[in-house]
């Protein structure tokens, strides 16, 4: 079966290394010239981890993890309000089968399994699409056309093919009232004392959260409430944002928001998750954040990319030549899932950026009591972090 994929992200480079072990003839179009240090850290738990494991991919996740030393929540003016021991948290929340690691360095250990066995066309994204009898023919940006038997869009939360096959992106944005900005700077302020740790500041309806990285530098991410969308998202109005939430914060911030006019990668956008009633439209299927994103709240959704790919690999394995099908099962299978953990995306708004000083005085209380004996599981099952592949 000929597969176009569209979006070489997480979700896409797992399918096609599944696919290309399936024997498909896979073609990948990615709309960024190349790979990117994204700049921001994921949580990698449950499903995606279990997926891994199938895949073999546990040693390579191993080799970028980062074994923070501890997550430290501080106040405006850098003292610390509470200290946990990842290594601790680690055992307890997720019986050891956790990874921290950068979205982009996921990305290109995907890539180096498929490097060199199906073909990756950066800078092309899909312009067009029609489908008949059983195929897909589109146009590409590189003003080629071809046929294919299934087009997949991975194309993440403000995908393109979602726009083509299934309509507008108001129709299937639900806005979780916060907006998000991360970047990477080349070197660590001098007012950040502890390079071990993943440390936030975190007042009422903002966080700023930094976490030394590989080669001496400093990703950050910013988190904070917002009443409704913001539509224009260039860089212009992202460092007018920041500089309008965040100005008022003490510690490294003013560093921070300084330093951050200079960086080459800047990640900005609103906190969005995708609800459709379907995922597939004749043989157009969608994949990843493009269809379940649950946003960076649940914290799972790159686990839940691997996860599906892995679903969507298996039932179109199984399934022969009859491929709708296949995507209904895929859909079956998946979906109840990601709805838990949409709700509880929507839960944790109050758990990472409270809206009251007593919220936040309750989280905290929340955080140092978190690695008593049934606290983390409770906490767990609250976060829906179990996963699909174990009952
Ligand atoms: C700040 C932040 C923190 C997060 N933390 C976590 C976490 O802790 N744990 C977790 O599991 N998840 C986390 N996530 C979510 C996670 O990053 C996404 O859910 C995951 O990357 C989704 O994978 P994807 O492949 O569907 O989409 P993406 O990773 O977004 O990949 C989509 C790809 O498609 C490409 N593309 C886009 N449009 C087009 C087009 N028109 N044509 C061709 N290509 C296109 C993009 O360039 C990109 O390469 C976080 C997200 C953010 C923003």
């Amino acid at each position: 079966m000929k597969v176009l994929i569209c979006g070489g992200g997480i979700a896409g480079l797992t399918l096609a290394g599944c696919l290309e072990r399936q024997g498909h003839p896979v073609v990948v179009v990615e709309r960024a010239s190349h790979f990117r240090d994204e700049g921001y850290m994921i949580d990698f738990v449950g499903s995606g981890y279990d997926a891994s494991e199938r895949l073999g991919l546990l040693p390579e996740l191993e080799r970028i993890h980062y074994p923070i030393s501890h997550l430290t929540f501080v106040d405006e003016r850098g003292r610390v309000r509470v200290s946990l021991p990842y290594r601790l948290l680690r055992r307890r929340f997720f019986e050891d089968r956790h990874f921290n690691f950068l979205r982009g360095e996921l990305a290109r250990l995907l890539y180096a399994r498929i490097e060199g066995k199906v073909e990756l066309r950066f800078h092309t994204t899909v312009e067009a699409l029609e489908q008949h009898g059983g195929r897909v023919r589109v146009r590409l940006s590189d003003g080629t056309e071809d046929d294919f038997e299934l087009l997949v869009g991975a194309d993440g939360v403000h995908s393109q093919i979602r726009r083509l096959a299934f309509g507008p992106e108001e129709r299937f944005a639900r806005f979780v009232g916060c907006n998000t900005a991360a970047f990477i700077l080349d070197s660590p302020p001098d007012r950040l004392h502890d390079h071990a740790a993943f440390t936030t500041l975190s007042v009422r309806k903002r966080q700023v959260a930094v976490y030394p990285i590989r080669g001496g530098r400093l990703a950050t991410f910013f988190l904070h409430r917002a009443e409704s969308p913001i539509e224009d998202l260039s860089r212009e109005s992202a460092l007018r944002e920041l500089r309008t939430v965040y100005g008022g914060l003490d510690w490294i911030v003013p560093e921070l928001l300084e330093r951050c006019t200079q960086v080459s990668s800047f990640y900005f956008d609103t906190v969005t998750q995708i609800e459709m009633p379907r995922w597939s439209n004749g043989r157009v299927v969608l994949l990843g954040d493009a269809c379940q994103s649950v946003s960076l709240l649940a914290g799972q959704g790159a686990s839940m990319a691997v996860a599906g790919a892995y679903i969507l690999a298996e039932e179109l394995g199984a399934a022969g030549s009859d491929v709708p099908a296949a995507l209904d099962r895929y859909e079956q299978r998946l979906k109840p899932s990601i709805e838990d953990k949409q709700a509880a995306g929507r839960r944790m708004a109050d758990w990472f950026v409270p809206k009251s000083r007593f919220g936040l005085a309750l989280r905290d209380l929340a955080l140092r009591v978190s690695l008593w004996p049934g606290v983390s599981s409770m906490l767990r099952r609250r976060m829906a972090a179990e996963s699909l592949f174990r009952s």
